[in-house]
């Protein structure tokens, strides 16, 4: 589709200015940093004109407006995907050959808005994508994170971290916007003010420390349709007069201890995926950038509406796991201290306001906040956390009288600990999974008693994933045949299009088409391989591909493990026929994750092992790719053969990697888990690879303390041998100790920890089994492109369009905008 707004010689002259007004430099003279630089700023010109008209556009329909809260927005680049958006890349591209510039290499200068860990955050801006792409009025709320995800560099096969000054060159797409600052207050205490003449209670927070939480706002580009949302990220500074007043006061110490605040408040992410550590400054992080966007939200409505009982009308807080859901008693807070609401009203409203989804059954997951580190830090919303409970107890024990197990497992406040979950559930009208078989568990597991007492707040939906960047942009061969076959481009924005390709798995050129654009994606990622690690792939072995976070649950121990047993496989008998397989990694493991890297590490030393073994004849490989991320992503999608989504059943919610594989045509090779589940009954389990221990199998055995791997280990020589190699120096020169920590979790019961937590050796054999199959279906090779295309052609449903359709109908109910774009004679475009 081409942008007729988008005339390629205004373009051009506009990126010449850019590059003299910003840096005095001509095209030529400028680096790549420089231009990457001066097209954004002309892009951004671009945008702002929509972006105008988008919000002009909801001034005057007045439409509902989701916030959808989350600690983490994993966008990646944006210029890419903003031309994608705007429709106008192939302009843009060709324009920039003509000055000379390749469009690609002016990406790649990008670093990645890499304000999240993995699936969640990723997911957070998937959804921003497709609200915009659909019309949806949305912000996203979060946090400016001054460091993003550390960068990961491999030293010695070992994950070295490094900061990831992702600001460090400046963000040409973001606006500060200093006017609509809020401050948010930490600490002190509560004094209780009677007014006689009202007859009203007053709480009043007195010395404590704030910050000022400024906004910057990020431009989300609907697809080719004008509608530019925003995502909202908050900044930290300190209060300035409050300051001086303070020095002015001696109090010089709280003036520093302020600065001190606002500067380590938005410092850094934390690093950790699925796990809650705890700490302090975490909860400091999640109760800035709630009480900020909730504050904003309420302001903004009250600019228009006078009565904040219709809030619910205009207004939901989607809060995006329990990460910020003190936003249910930072609403409460607001309407009864500023609003001077009773309780029953405030708690009418906040109840139809806010809804929460949960991201994961793992207890080590779950947060909960020690009451004295929660009550110090914010005693007010400690109060009104105390009295939610109080109110709710009541209930359980009007409901379930006599019943006291019922309020010890359902209380917010228990244990000397705040249950967040219990406060998002309490606390919203609907508590979502992400996926089918995660929600069924969630209700018969461990959500089972609140499903019993609110079983109409329940619903799941199914996550899903752009293919705006990880179709059109990330696989642009893959795209244009797509469109060329379909002869419409119409997927782009209805994904479901998709299955129109199904005829073409009976189409013997067609397969051999797709299955050449995959070979070519294959060439591509093998240049970045050769590039990033100095290893040589061959393109024409079968990419079988684990790119995730590091997990133990995500089990890429299993995987390399496997690999061990294949080695020994080839090196025992070499005559045997085996196809030759390049298996490649890619995952951070949290900083403080030990056992994580030590699986890093055995990947990296398995593949020093066998990657340079003549006498395997290449026929395996093993590459570690170093900072896996979304623009890498994007490139390693395309060129999968096999997607690896091998997590212990029942522990991935929904994964979207998975869908992401799918939509570029790779079979699954994975467990009955998560999304899978979904994917299979789309694609057919004839298109998929499955094996192992369903979900019900491994709550089962966890029911009843486990299962016993030793027996395994003592009856299979060839698990029984990759296990020993762990600790007989095998990959690691002689060293018995560098993996006896991993040897151990598999065999022995240590520190309340079962023995094989996740099930490796009890999959083990099936895992290999299912890897045969893969083998030798990929030998057919019209086979395996028919599997590989109906990959594509059935992956409709993972669209976050429709996802986000089902929130609208289910939960939001959000009014759809159309805005009609500015013709601005003046402006260029
Ligand atoms: C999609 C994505 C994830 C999530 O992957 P899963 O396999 O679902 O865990 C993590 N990181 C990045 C960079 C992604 O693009």
């Amino acid at each position: 589709m081409y942008n007729p707004r988008f005339d390629k010689k205004t373009f051009k002259k506009e990126v010449k200015n850019n590059v003299k007004s910003l840096y005095r430099k001509t095209v030529e003279e400028a680096t790549p940093q420089q231009l990457f630089q001066a097209v954004s700023f002309a892009v951004k010109e671009a945008i702002i004109d929509d972006w105008i008209a988008t919000q002009n556009q909801y001034k005057k329909d007045d439409p509902k407006i989701v916030y959808y809260m989350s600690m983490e927005f994993l966008m990646g680049r944006a210029l890419g995907n903003n031309l994608i958006n705007m429709t106008a890349y192939k302009e843009v591209q060709e324009a920039l050959d003509e000055m000379g510039i390749d469009l690609n290499a002016i990406e790649d200068e990008e670093p990645d808005a890499a304000l999240g860990n993995g699936g969640l955050g990723r997911l957070a801006a998937c959804f921003l994508d497709s609200l915009a792409s659909l019309g949806y009025a949305a912000y996203g709320c979060g946090i400016r994170y001054k460091y993003g995800m550390f960068k990961q560099k491999i030293e010695d096969g070992y994950q070295v971290e490094t900061p990831d000054n992702w600001l460090k060159d400046g963000n040409p797409f973001e606006l500060r916007r200093e006017e609509y600052a809020k401050e948010v207050r930490f600490g002190g205490n509560i004094r209780v003010e009677y007014d006689v003449t009202t007859g009203k209670t007053h709480f009043v927070q007195e010395n404590y420390e704030s910050v000022m939480a400024i906004p910057y706002d990020m431009p989300i580009v609907g697809y080719g349709n004008h509608v530019v949302n925003t995502l909202r990220i908050w900044d930290a500074k300190a209060i300035v007069d409050f300051q001086l007043e303070s020095f002015d006061r001696g109090d010089y110490h709280k003036a520093v201890e302020q600065e001190n605040l606002a500067k380590t408040i938005v410092e850094v992410l934390y690093p950790n995926d699925n796990h809650y550590a705890g700490k302090e400054l975490r909860l400091k992080q999640q109760y800035f950038f709630v009480s900020a966007s909730i504050q904003a939200a309420v302001a903004k409505y009250k600019k228009t509406h006078s009565d904040l009982h219709k809030l619910p009308e205009k207004v939901t807080f989607q809060m995006n796991d329990t990460h910020p859901t003190v936003a249910v008693a930072e609403l409460m807070r607001i309407l009864l201290d500023e609003e001077n609401m009773e309780w029953d009203e405030a708690w009418e409203i906040t109840t139809k306001t806010c809804a929460y989804t949960n991201h994961t059954i793992m207890s080590e997951a779950l947060e909960k906040w020690p009451i004295d580190l929660f009550s110090r830090l914010l005693p007010r919303v400690y109060q009104i956390i105390q009295e939610i409970d109080r109110r709710f107890v009541i209930k359980i024990r009007e409901m379930y009288p006599g019943n006291e197990e019922k309020v010890r497992k359902m209380a917010i406040l228990y244990n000397n600990q705040v249950r967040m979950a219990h406060l998002a559930i309490v606390g919203g009208f609907s508590v979502n999974g992400v996926a089918r078989l995660h929600t069924e568990i969630l209700k018969q597991q461990e959500l089972r008693d609140f499903y019993e007492m609110m079983p109409s707040k329940f619903n799941n939906k199914t996550n899903g994933i752009t293919q705006r960047r990880f179709l059109k942009h990330g696989n642009p061969l893959l795209a244009d045949w797509v469109t060329e076959k379909l002869g419409t481009e119409d997927w782009v924005t209805n994904l479901s299009l998709m299955e129109g390709l199904k005829p073409l798995a009976e189409d013997t050129k067609a397969l051999a088409e797709f299955m050449d654009i995959k070979y070519k994606n294959k060439e591509r990622l093998a240049k970045y391989i050769l590039e990033h690690n100095g290893v040589s792939v061959d393109p024409r072995s079968i990419f079988d591909v684990q790119v995730k976070r590091l997990h133990e649950y995500k089990r890429q121990l299993l995987n390399i493990l496997h690999v061990m047993y294949l080695y020994n496989q080839i090196k025992e008998h070499p005559e045997m026929s085996f196809y030759p397989r390049t298996f490649i990694f890619g995952a951070k493991a949290s900083a403080g994750y030990i056992r994580a890297k030590e699986i890093i590490k055995l990947i990296n030393s398995v593949a020093d092992v066998v990657n340079n073994d003549r006498s395997i004849n290449g026929k395996l490989k093993v590459v570690f790719i170093e900072d896996y991320r979304v623009s890498n992503a994007e490139i390693i999608f395309a060129a999968a053969d096999v997607s690896e989504q091998i997590s212990t059943a029942s522990k991935e919610a929904s994964g979207t990697g998975n869908m992401k594989f799918m939509l570029n045509g790779a079979p699954t090779l994975g467990t009955m888990d998560g999304a899978n589940v979904e994917i299979v009954e789309e694609v057919g389990i004839e298109n998929a690879f499955i094996f192992g221990l369903s979900s019900d199998e491994v709550i089962n055995y966890e029911n009843n303390g486990g299962y016993n791997p030793v027996e395994i280990y003592n009856n299979d020589p060839d698990i029984h041998r990759v296990v020993d190699q762990l600790i007989d120096g095998t990959y690691s020169n002689g060293d018995t100790e560098m993996y006896r920590d991993l040897y151990n979790s598999l065999l022995k019961a240590q520190g309340g920890a079962r023995a094989d937590m996740y099930f490796i050796l009890k999959d083990f054999r099936a895992y290999a089994d299912a890897q045969k199959r893969v083998e030798e279906a990929y030998k057919d090779t019209e086979g395996w492109a028919k599997k590989a295309l109906l990959n594509t052609a059935c992956c409709g449903k993972f669209t976050s369009d429709r996802t986000i359709q089902e929130y609208v109908d289910d939960i939001w109910h959000l009014d759809k905008v159309k805005v009609e774009p500015i013709i601005d004679q003046t402006s260029q475009y």
